[in-house]
């Protein structure tokens, strides 16, 4: 877990918490024991642009392998977007250890509880500049 908070900072988690990450997406390639989760980030001060792709590689264990994004940080592996998306994992592997879910795909569906955080619809906020 220590890759993990290496990505951590404040800003991290306020794009995480602002429901900043969308989409997020898990992909297992057949043939790789890695697995890849995937996620559109919101630029959170320039709604206008299109959203960052931010991706995270984990290894079995869920060490992170590998980290990238499309903005200009993401080649250090070690951006904002990625550090929300890291944020966003963490919080679906304790609702995941909470729910004991089997490995389903399914759960990364945020349960309803998760809702209270992250809202549902975040392009509705845009005007409100709310930054808790
Ligand atoms: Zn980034």
């Amino acid at each position: 877990m220590q890759e993990f908070k290496s990505h951590k900072s404040l800003e991290s988690y306020e794009t995480f918490c602002c429901g900043w990450v969308q989409d997020l997406a898990i992909y297992k390639p057949p043939n790789a024991q890695n697995t890849v989760v995937l996620a559109k980030v919101m630029h959170s001060r320039r709604l206008c642009e299109p959203p960052l792709i931010s991706w995270v590689i984990f290894t079995p264990s869920g060490q992170v392998c590998s980290a990238h994004c499309t903005c200009m940080a993401g080649v250090a592996e070690s951006c904002t977007h990625v550090g929300a998306l890291l944020f966003m994992v963490d919080a679906c592997v304790r609702l995941k250890e909470k729910a004991t879910v089997t490995d389903e795909p399914a759960y990364w569906k945020l349960p309803s509880s998760i809702n209270k955080v992250v809202p549902k619809q975040p392009k509705t906020h845009q005007h409100q500049h709310r930054m808790s």
